[in-house]
């Protein structure tokens, strides 16, 4: 097995200067990996998966999300770019995708691969994967989405088992269309950039650090929300560049729900929003679903549409997207596997057995190295978690009493940390200030006591 990263590349990233310390994001981050220390958050990077959810929620912007800039172009000879249909969805059906292509080639690309066509392959690899594993445990996990699967990693590694092992469909893209342009074109691959247009920071950290390759095509991301203003104002009307596209059933991964049409799956469920995620695979680890074949799993809200680097209102971007898919629809046989076969002819598309990387658990809780000395820190945790107050209210800065009882052990936080151990602390202070004030002798002024032993000579 692969030895794990000790450190973690992440796209999310924080800017102190800008947080409040309001301790909103703590509580809204799925890995217990922010903690509020001394008026400001910090990210503990072994926990974070990059799902955004902190930066979505954040009231003062405090978050960031690091994506390439178009700069980067200048460095390859040969620019290819994959826009998913999460790019397409910003913009009304009205706009044909011929006018979206051009406008990418306007603003520097010179080749345009469409991400749903790969979808399509992807799709029925997870049928037959589906049906070939029917009698296993159940449901199967879509592999899709970078966040959900850094979360089984560190939350539910029980569940790896059932993450059904294909490569998402913007990898198998770039893996396709970087071997077949630089044999096209008789360039070295190097010289070939490979781009996608990411609307979400979870798919630029893939990138980075793969959790489903083992060497990605892709060079690097750029924000949708950025793209799309560029685009804007480069929308262009020729219709000369020879696209790949995919057919609706592609198109339609850009929609929660979309993955499990194409793969033409009838008993399955799909999930959006990592809180509703964490929620699913809770009940899937606890074997509650075995009914079920198949769930798609999307961190964002509204899933890819709903993500951080979106431009458009994920319910407007839904509706344009639907309509899409509905017009093209319109011109394919109703049979869905007939449809597609109309776009699948690429020579020699990827599989992805061949270039899968196992996913691997990677622990979130290790107290120490030491097997030993973690044994006596676990021990000592529950001790100092018996007697905190277990209401989880996140006051310390800590997303639960569990997290702050861990940190205390770990030396980086203090049990006056949690304000009701402060409160007692401080009660308990000022008992014992009362008593030893109650110790000191009386001190009286010496003209009082001049006064007391006149009164008591006269008496
Ligand atoms: S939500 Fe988190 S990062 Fe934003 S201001 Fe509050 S504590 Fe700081
Ligand atoms: S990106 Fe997600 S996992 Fe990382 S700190 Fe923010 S909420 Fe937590």
């Amino acid at each position: 097995m692969a030895p794990q990263p000790t450190t973690y590349f992440h796209s999310v990233e924080l800017q102190r200067k800008k947080c409040q310390g309001c301790v909103s994001c703590v509580k809204l981050c799925p890995t217990e990996a922010i903690r509020v220390r001394n008026g400001k958050a910090e990210i503990l990077g072994d926990r974070c998966i990059d799902c955004g959810a902190c930066a979505a929620g954040c009231p003062y912007h405090a978050f960031n999300v690091k994506t390439d800039t178009l700069d980067g172009l200048a460095d390859y000879a040969y620019n290819i770019v994959l826009p998913a249909p999460s790019l397409y969805a910003q913009f009304p059906d009205n706009i044909p995708l011929e006018s979206i292509w051009q406008g990418l080639h306007n603003i520097g690309f010179d080749e345009i691969f469409d991400v749903s066509l790969a979808s399509e392959y992807i799709a029925l690899e997870i049928e037959e994967y589906v049906k070939k594993n029917s009698n296993g445990r159940k449901p199967l996990i879509s592999s899709t989405c970078p966040a959900v699967m850094r979360l089984i990693q560190v939350k539910f590694p029980e569940l790896i088992k059932q993450v059904v092992p294909v490569l998402p469909p913007v990898e198998a893209a770039a893996i396709y269309v970087k071997r077949e342009a630089a044999a096209r074109k008789q360039l070295p691959k190097e010289l070939i950039g490979v781009w996608f247009i990411s609307p979400c920071p979870s798919k630029e950290t893939n990138i980075r650090q793969s959790v489903d390759v083992h060497h990605t095509e892709l060079t690097g991301s750029f924000s949708l929300s950025e793209i799309y203003g560029l685009l804007l104002k480069n929308l262009g009307g020729t219709h000369e560049l020879n696209v790949r596209t995919g057919s609706s059933y592609g198109m339609a991964w850009g929609t929660y729900g979309g993955e499990i049409e194409s793969a033409g799956i009838t008993n399955g469920l799909a999930i959006h929003g990592i809180d509703n995620v964490y929620d699913l695979l809770e009940q899937v680890s606890m074997n509650k679903m075995p009914q079920l074949d198949y769930v798609e799993c999307s961190a964002c809200k509204g899933g890819c549409l709903g993500g951080l680097l979106a431009a458009e209102n994920k319910f407007v971007a839904e509706c344009n997207l639907r309509r899409r898919i509905a017009g093209l629809r319109e011109q394919e046989p109703a049979d869905r596997r007939e449809a597609m076969a109309r776009t699948m002819v690429l020579e020699n598309f990827p599989h992805s057995e061949a270039y899968r990387k196992k996913l691997v658990a990677r622990p979130m809780m290790q107290l120490d190295d030491d097997i030993m000395e973690a044994m006596k820190k676990f021990e000592r945790m529950e001790e100092v978690l018996c007697s905190l107050p277990g209401l989880d209210c996140g006051a310390c800065g800590a997303p639960s009493c569990q997290g702050l009882a861990e940190d205390i052990v770990q030396g980086k936080a203090h049990e006056i940390d949690c304000i009701f151990k402060l409160r007692a602390s401080v009660h308990k202070l000022s008992q014992g200030m009362l008593e030893l004030a109650k110790q000191i002798p009386i001190y009286h002024e010496p003209a009082e006591i001049n006064k007391t032993e006149a009164d008591n000579d006269e008496g």
